[in-house]
């Protein structure tokens, strides 16, 4: 089942003739939820659409959850890949990407093949150093290396690259600090972030002004799910969809976050995609 999330959008015309759309006009703050093939969400004035296959105009932020920590993000017309894994058939209906995020080394987050079968000629691959060192030259001369703390524009978005890394000591060996990346992107004042592999570092409670933030929460090589509800109550994003939460026992139980969350501040929304079903 695919589900189609839509955000910040005026005017948004569709560009895949498979996709069945769904697309109300909404104001700022309205959901719209349902169970149907298509779920969209929409945090401005009104949508509209044409799905006659046509790119017509590409505008707003369309997420589209692909598996675990992969996901990819069309921004206005710059098509963003974040830790593209899992082989090339699970991206053969987006565009090729523009922009690649890497968090870190890990399986769940790097994968030269499909790496190598998703980027084109134009496109960046934005990551750690750890990252570039894994990488073949021909991948290598894609790349820009970005550590924590720096910033980079690409294609019209700021991409800041925020520490990622465990504080419970029996996972400090998971992720050190340094060695990942999350990332938040930026433009037009709108701001994205995107956690990696971490816990609730003061980095992450630090953010401000976050729109929409994808946040993990996964046992043993994350944080607990309570720990997740609490940093993001902390940083208050608009929006946070629960994301990489697949663990050693199963699924971390983002029904409770949601719950956690909204409960304390019903500002913030909890979005609960679909991050499971097409593998
Ligand atoms: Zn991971």
């Amino acid at each position: 089942m695919k589900k189609l999330i839509i955000i910040f959008s005026t005017n948004t015309y569709f560009m895949k003739p498979f996709i069945f759309l769904l697309i109300a006009a909404i104001t700022f703050g309205c959901k719209n939820k349902s169970n149907s093939e298509v779920e969209t969400t929409t945090i401005d004035a009104s949508t509209t659409h044409n799905n006659d296959g046509n790119d017509v105009a590409k505008k707003g932020l369309t997420i589209y959850p692909i598996d675990h920590a992969s996901m990819v993000l069309q921004w206005d017309d710059v098509t963003i890949y974040v830790d593209p894994v899992g082989g090339k058939d699970l991206y053969s209906k987006y565009s090729t990407p523009n922009v690649i995020l890497i968090t870190d080394i890990h399986a769940d987050h790097l994968n030269s093949e499909t790496l190598d079968s998703v980027a084109g000629e134009g496109t960046n691959i934005i990551a750690p150093k750890a990252v570039y060192e894994k990488l073949t030259e021909e991948l290598r001369s894609k790349m820009e290396v970005v550590a924590n703390g720096f910033t980079i524009t690409n294609s019209g978005i700021s991409i800041e690259a925020i520490p990622m890394y465990n504080l419970r000591k029996e996972a400090l060996q998971f992720h050190p600090k340094g060695r990942g990346n999350g990332y938040v992107l930026e433009k037009n004042g709108k701001r994205i972030y995107i956690s990696g592999d971490t816990e609730d570092i003061p980095e992450m409670r630090n953010l401000k002004d976050i729109e929409i933030a994808f946040v993990c929460m996964n046992l043993p090589y994350t944080m607990p799910m309570e720990k997740a509800a609490e940093a993001v109550l902390d940083f208050k994003p608009k929006s946070v969809y629960p994301y990489h939460f697949r663990g050693e026992d199963g699924f971390s139980d983002v029904e409770k976050f949601k719950k956690i969350v909204e409960n304390e501040n019903p500002d913030i929304e909890v979005i609960l995609a679909d991050w499971y079903s097409r593998k």
